[in-house]
């Protein structure tokens, strides 16, 4: 595909996140465009002028469907690049971007905490099927990845901040230490969100973002997307993984995001703000063993997350409890507004103890191997965030 189209590109994020993407329909004039609920379209009269892999033509939806389009358009605009791709959930986003780039023989760097996915792709998958070597480092540790990016290593993935520790990585620092050794570097952007973060201007190669938290916010549709500049990777991208492997996002589901996405800088702004007085909170009350988040200056990262991040430092903090897995459980029943479930980045705050029989447990930092609790601050008003927590803590002798 061509560079995006994007008439509002010299403007803000948040009127890049009303208007990117969307104008008057052509057939009615409505101001929104239309849900195209269809998965295949008329063919041009002279079929010898079709490919059947392109994703530009509208044929058929896996090639690519309307709303799929439109909101590629906006993402792009939101990372301010000049393409964007959307699939099928932040893992389909990620599976794509590993499978188009490694083959049999290739070294990828990828870090100690990563999204599980990623763990299993590399540490189970890719590995034994594909004969891709796959190496484990402390991103925080600078010597340990320059020893770990040997001749050959083709790709350095990282994740910041992390899921689940909410650790911070350098991203400047990582993407000259791949390039300087011909790698690329992929960023997992989900944690902070364009608001917060943009790898691009930091070097980096490629950009994956969990659509299904903080853009679409809202809980109810689940996509992904990979943003770069490198337009030739990104149609072999599209040919590779969604025309022939079939990651496409479904209309409905593009739709939806679209819809969520527009209120995402507003959203991002009071989740910053709310996340940030909650971190402070916690970190000042009894019972809590620590905190992980990059907007406290207790944190290891801190400096670098000033560094490399802007408007705020993002809606998930990590914290422990000097408690065991069942103390914590009914913790978590007696919450109230607070809800107990996996995911992030939804509208309403949610609490998510992280399992201390986790199969990677043994490569977080010592801390976050007991009593941890992964927590994605939501919309509501803040203080009955903390007094919900508090009370809960309470109940439970904490
Ligand atoms: C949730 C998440 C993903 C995966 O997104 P899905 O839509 O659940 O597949 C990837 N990376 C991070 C950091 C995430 O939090």
């Amino acid at each position: 595909m061509a560079k995006k189209d994007n008439k509002f590109s010299e403007y803000g994020i948040a009127t890049q996140a009303v208007h990117t993407g969307t104008d008057y329909d052509e057939g009615t004039g409505a101001v929104r465009r239309p849900l195209h609920m269809a998965n295949s379209y008329k063919l041009p009269d002279d079929l010898s002028t079709v490919n059947y892999s392109s994703t530009d033509l509208l044929m058929y939806s896996r090639n690519g469907n309307p709303n799929q389009h439109w909101l590629e358009e906006k993402i792009a605009g939101l990372y301010n690049a000049d393409d964007a791709i959307v699939l099928a959930s932040g893992v389909a986003a990620l599976h794509a971007l590993f499978w188009t780039l490694l083959k049999s023989g290739d070294r990828v760097v990828y870090p100690n905490v990563s999204y599980m996915a990623v763990y299993r792709m590399f540490h189970e998958l890719f590995n034994k099927k594909f004969n891709v070597e796959t190496v484990i480092v402390d991103m925080t540790d600078l010597e340990a990845v320059k020893r770990a990016i040997t001749p050959g290593t083709k790709l350095v993935h990282i994740e910041t901040p992390d899921n689940p520790t909410v650790g911070v990585t350098d991203i400047e620092a990582i993407a000259k230490i791949a390039h300087e050794n011909g790698a690329l570097l992929s960023v997992d952007n989900t944690f902070a969100s364009p608001l917060n973060q943009q790898p691009l201007e930091l070097g980096a190669d490629f950009v994956v973002d969990a659509l299904t938290k903080f853009i679409n916010g809202h809980g109810d549709a689940q996509g992904g997307a990979i943003i770069s500049n490198d337009l030739k990777t990104m149609d072999r991208i599209r040919y590779e993984a969604q025309v022939n492997v079939g990651s496409v996002i479904s209309p409905f589901n593009a739709w939806q995001i679209f819809r969520g996405s527009v209120t995402f800088p507003l959203r991002m702004q009071r989740i910053n703000e709310s996340a940030q007085k909650i971190a402070e909170w916690l970190e000042q009350r009894e019972n809590i063993t620590f905190v992980s988040y990059p907007g406290l200056k207790s944190n290891p990262g801190y400096e670098i997350a000033k560094k490399q991040m802007k408007n705020g430092y993002g809606g998930v903090i990590s914290f422990g409890l000097n408690a065991d897995d069942k103390t914590i459980e009914r913790m978590c029943a007696k919450l109230k507004v607070i809800t107990f479930a996996v995911s992030l980045g939804h509208d309403e705050s949610l609490i998510f103890p992280q399992p201390s029989y986790d199969e990677r447990i043994n490569l977080y930092p010592e801390k976050f191997r007991n009593g941890f609790i992964r927590f994605s601050v939501g919309l509501e008003d803040v203080d009955d965030i903390i007094s919900d927590l508090n009370l809960a803590l309470l109940s439970v002798n904490l």
